[in-house]
């Protein structure tokens, strides 16, 4: 059984090539973790290239919801209406009235945003579960 995640801006070293990387996808096969740096999981991964182009339009649609999710923690946190409601602009959402509703309305996306990338990681998961990802 293979899992794939893609872990951004950690710094740390390919175990494919050693070289030392700063965006990585680790692969779970059952026990093992292998960290792979994005460019040699694109020269030397057995899948396909239409395979890698789906998970790295998967992992981009996690990483934009994972900054979202984050702008609004952030926001939240520092209990700024002002700054919450530039969000919630960007997410094009205009109803508000008052600060109970522009929290509300931030914590909702927050966990919007966290089912959302459950989602998606879920659908890589079904994909990747019965796939043996190696990278040679
Ligand atoms: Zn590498």
């Amino acid at each position: 059984m293979t899992k794939i995640t893609y872990m951004e801006n950690i710094n740390t070293v390919c175990e494919h090539c050693g070289t030392p990387i700063k965006h990585s996808y680790v692969i779970t096969n059952n026990d093992t973790h292998f960290r792979v740096g994005t460019t040699c999981f694109k020269k030397y991964s057995n899948l396909s290239k239409a395979s890698v182009a789906w998970l790295e339009k998967k992992f981009q649609d996690i990483k934009q919801m994972q900054d979202k999710k984050s702008m609004l923690e952030i926001a939240l946190t520092s209990e700024d209406e002002e700054e919450m409601l530039e969000v919630m602009k960007i997410n094009k959402i205009h109803w508000m009235f008052n600060y109970d509703d522009v929290v509300s309305a931030t914590k909702g996306w927050i966990e919007t945003y966290e089912l959302r990338i459950d989602s998606v990681q879920n659908e890589i998961d079904g994909k990747t579960v019965k796939t043996n990802i190696i990278v040679k």
